[in-house]
């Protein structure tokens, strides 16, 4: 796993909220709602591991916040390689 591929967290956000999933900007607090996450940790699993999950699923409270990584857009994650987790279509 490289560093790069754990650091779709932007440093510059944090985390306030795991539910609903809320991140704010360190320098102007904006808040920041993402709409899919997925963990880090699958990383090291094969690429079917990969999946992405809606942040209103119970995924945006399982996953660690150190291996929690975001995206505002399906495309988004399907472009990291990403695949829609089991139960994104319930
Ligand atoms: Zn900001």
């Amino acid at each position: 796993m490289s560093v790069n591929e754990k650091r779709y967290i932007k440093p510059e956000f944090k985390v306030v909220s795991r539910w609903p999933l809320t991140l704010t900007c360190i320098y102007c607090e904006h808040e920041v709602l993402p709409k899919y996450v997925a963990s880090a940790e699958w990383h090291e699993g094969t690429l079917e591991s990969k999946r992405y999950h809606s942040a209103d699923s119970h995924w945006a409270r399982k996953i660690r916040v150190e291996n929690l990584i975001v995206f505002d857009a399906e495309s988004e994650a399907r472009s990291r390689g990403f695949k829609p987790g089991k139960y994104m279509r319930d």
